[in-house]
């Protein structure tokens, strides 16, 4: 690791690549510990504990169709020619367990998902007989187990229903219900707090006297934490004091905290004088356009981000380190966005010593995608986020990436059209 105290000069030193900087913090960061909650709650979670089916599923043989119960070897001999002629005995009813029993000879009336009745051991459809009063006849053969779904077809008992590490969506749920459970062990949705450090902000709606500027940075914040699945605390506006970040930071009720602002060579910034003494932080620069001056480390045992706070900075630092990282506090194992190659419709400068992460808005073409710069490299450009669907990774001592070239992007929303 570099020297985490150098805080000291802009672009002398060394900067630290933006994937070390991840690995750094991926490294230091557990999943919370599992949680017992009840299946609903647990939506997007993921399962900490592999659960085994304690029965079968289905628990019972049922019909696959509606039809009739029968026995295979009476029906052998049946076709359209010769029909075999059965005595109805009885009906199936659905959820209940069926009174009747099939002897040699006879069916039993029964609906898709009706269980079998004992005797019975094939299913003629409806639509391959012919119904009278008493009795039916058959105009096909049907073999053994025809339309029956056996107990246990689609898991047995005490085989794994949901493996440890999936994320528990609609199909995971559906088969924890099926196999009788009500409760999952996950690891729990992050409560992550967020604020804002600056002298001259000002809360959305609020008047900005000349030289304020509303607080962006608490906003898209609370979007990216909500869209991880983790829940997003309102820490606010913090002025540029350090007593009060620390403050907020010991005494908010969150498992991770992320804080914009702060975090340059500013004499009042305050995540520095915040955290330096207590050594838990340790600063960094990054070789990266946006977002070189970063934050992080542990207060009390949970995770803290200072990103900087140019807005654009802020998005993307989020992307790069604080997203994985929440990811990885869930038990995710999924941690990156994905990654696509796409053809450039326009030139993109680099940097001779950083990445550069230059926003687009990618669409997919003939061929492949295509990737459009949605406006220029500077971080207060908000709209430049909120227009793009990637982030295109211009490497370090790239000149100049030419339109009609090929580059790398992390895709940070679907792609639309
Ligand atoms: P700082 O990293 O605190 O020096 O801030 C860098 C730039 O980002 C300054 O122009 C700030 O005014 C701006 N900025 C800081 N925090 C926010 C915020 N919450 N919303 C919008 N802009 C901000
Ligand atoms: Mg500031």
């Amino acid at each position: 690791m570099t020297d985490g105290h150098d805080h000291h000069g802009h672009d002398g030193g060394d900067l630290l690549p933006w994937e070390d900087y991840r690995r750094h913090i991926l490294s230091a960061i557990e999943p919370l510990p599992p949680v017992s909650l009840p299946l609903r709650e647990a939506f997007g979670c993921v399962l900490a504990e592999e659960v085994r089916a304690q029965h079968d599923i289905p628990t019972f043989a049922s019909s696959a169709m509606d039809g009739f119960a029968v026995r295979a070897a009476d029906v052998a001999e049946a076709s359209e020619a010769r029909p075999t002629a059965l005595s109805l005995t009885g009906e199936v009813e659905m959820g209940r367990r069926p009174e009747v029993t099939v002897g040699p000879g006879a069916a039993a009336r029964i609906p898709t998902g009706g269980a079998i009745p004992a005797g019975a051991d094939c299913v003629v459809p409806i639509e391959e007989c012919r119904v009278e009063d008493r009795q039916i006849l058959v105009l096909r053969s049907v073999p053994l187990g025809k339309h029956v779904r056996p107990a246990g077809q689609d898991v047995r008992s005490s085989e794994v229903l949901v493996p440890a590490g999936a994320r528990l969506l609609g199909p995971q749920l559906g088969l924890l219900a099926t196999g009788g459970f009500a409760t999952a062990s996950v690891h729990p949705r992050a409560r992550v707090a967020v604020a804002s450090t600056g002298d001259e902000l000002v809360e959305p709606g609020e008047k900005a006297e000349f030289g304020q500027i509303h607080d962006a940075n608490g906003l898209t914040l609370f979007g990216a934490v909500r869209e991880t699945g983790a829940e997003p605390v309102v820490g606010g506006i913090v002025r540029d004091d350090a007593e009060a970040l620390r403050k907020l930071v010991q005494t908010v009720e969150a498992e991770a905290f992320v804080s914009s602002g702060g975090v340059s060579v500013g004499e009042r910034d305050p995540v520095k004088a915040a955290f330096l003494e207590g050594d838990e932080v340790q600063f960094f620069r990054l070789a990266m356009q946006p977002g070189m001056p970063q934050a992080f480390g542990f207060v009390g045992g949970r995770p803290f981000f200072g990103l900087p706070g140019n807005p654009v900075s802020v998005f993307v630092s989020f992307e790069l380190f604080v997203r994985p990282a929440i990811l990885a506090l869930m038990g995710r194992r999924d941690l990156f966005r994905p990654e696509i190659s796409a053809v450039l419709d326009a030139d993109i400068e680099g940097l001779p010593r950083k990445t550069r992460f230059a926003r687009v808005l990618v669409r997919s073409a003939e061929g492949g995608f295509v990737a459009a710069p949605t406006g220029g490299p500077q971080s207060n450009l908000l709209s430049t986020v909120a227009r793009a669907n990637g982030l295109a990774i211009i490497p370090a001592g790239t000149e100049l990436l030419r339109a009609g070239e090929g580059c790398r992007v992390m895709l940070i929303r679907e792609v639309e059209g």
